[in-house]
């Protein structure tokens, strides 16, 4: 990847998207293009046509989708299947017929099977059946593995895929209902700490186990990645470390100084026990995460302070 070459970042709004972007522009990538959903409406196939012929991009980062946190993907199944499908067959083909020089489709840790042995490496994938409340989302992403693998046998288009683990950070949604439980305990906590309240309600056991990485150096792995890597199937990004919910809730108390109870709400669904990446891949390229988890929920929750950062 030349500075001067024309490098698309789908989904540039968004919390990695943004990161990506922040990323390049640091590496001298000066030549970047960027659309909003309002100016091009990546489920339109005409739409992502024209964008394409237009611009006519070298690289392309696809960081655009539908996401959320467990009762999202839960709830709205229709719309995280659909236009998760939409978007990354759009993208993806117009890629191909615009013969972009490589595509990066980023996809989740979920695609593992519920019960695959941990920590997760890459040669899981459809091994076994997918967790419930996030199926449809992952339906659609090993879809787009799959085309991507595709796209690479039948026409020899570099495309790859890369697989992150849970992230957070900067321009997260913080939606007390849709988002991922990392920004949703810093928001409820933190208003229970505002309001005084007695005690904070976080869902499900807390015996579950996740992995978090700070989407900044998610994006410097994306960067790294796209620049000296170019192999079919797909490739995990993660710190190698997890923790249980209950430990994280305990974590992001101590940081923003809560000093109320922590109570469980067990009506609501725990998700997969554990999704603990193996990033031996990864690390054997030479990467590494370089943010710790103390350091970067106490730097997301200076980021949600400033921050207007509620989507519905
Ligand atoms: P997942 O990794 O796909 O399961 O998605 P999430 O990040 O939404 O949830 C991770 C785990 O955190 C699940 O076991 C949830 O039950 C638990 N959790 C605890 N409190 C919350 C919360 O307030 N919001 C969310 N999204 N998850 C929570």
């Amino acid at each position: 990847m030349k500075t001067t070459d024309k490098i698309y970042v789908a989904g540039h709004n968004g919390m990695v998207g943004s990161a990506i972007v922040r990323r390049l522009r640091e590496a001298g990538f000066a030549n970047i293009v960027t659309r909003s959903s309002a100016e091009l409406n990546l489920t339109r196939q005409a739409e992502v046509e024209q964008f394409f012929s237009e611009e006519k991009p070298d690289y392309v980062f696809l960081a655009a989708a539908k996401v959320g946190g467990i009762l999202a993907n839960n709830t709205f199944r229709g719309q995280f299947i659909y236009e998760n499908l939409m978007i990354q067959n759009n993208v993806i083909h117009q890629a191909h017929v615009s013969n972009v020089k490589k595509l990066m489709f980023l996809g989740s840790s979920c695609i593992y099977p519920k019960m695959a042995p941990q920590p997760l490496k890459e040669e899981y994938l459809l091994t076994g059946l997918l967790e419930p409340t996030n199926e449809p989302y992952a339906i659609a992403k090993i879809a787009g593995i799959k085309l991507c693998d595709s796209y690479r046998s039948q026409y020899g288009s570099n495309f790859i895929s890369v697989m992150p683990t849970n992230l957070y950070g900067p321009n997260d949604n913080y939606n007390i209902q849709n988002s991922h439980v990392l920004p949703a305990l810093i928001h409820k906590i933190h208003l229970a700490k505002t309001q005084q309240d007695p005690a904070v309600v976080v869902w499900g056991t807390g015996t579950p186990k996740r992995e978090f990485l700070y989407v900044d150096d998610m994006a410097d792995a994306c960067v790294f990645l796209m620049q000296g890597y170019d192999e079919p199937g797909l490739i995990n990004i993660g710190t190698g470390e997890d923790i249980s919910i209950a430990e994280l809730a305990m974590l992001v108390r101590e940081i923003i100084g809560y000093e109320g109870r922590v109570e469980w709400d067990t009506s609501k669904p725990d998700g997969t026990p554990r999704k603990l990446m193996d990033v031996s891949k990864l690390n054997s390229l030479g990467w590494k995460a370089k943010i710790g988890l103390k350091e970067g929920i106490q730097k997301a929750y200076r980021d949600f302070l400033q921050g207007k950062h509620i989507r519905a």
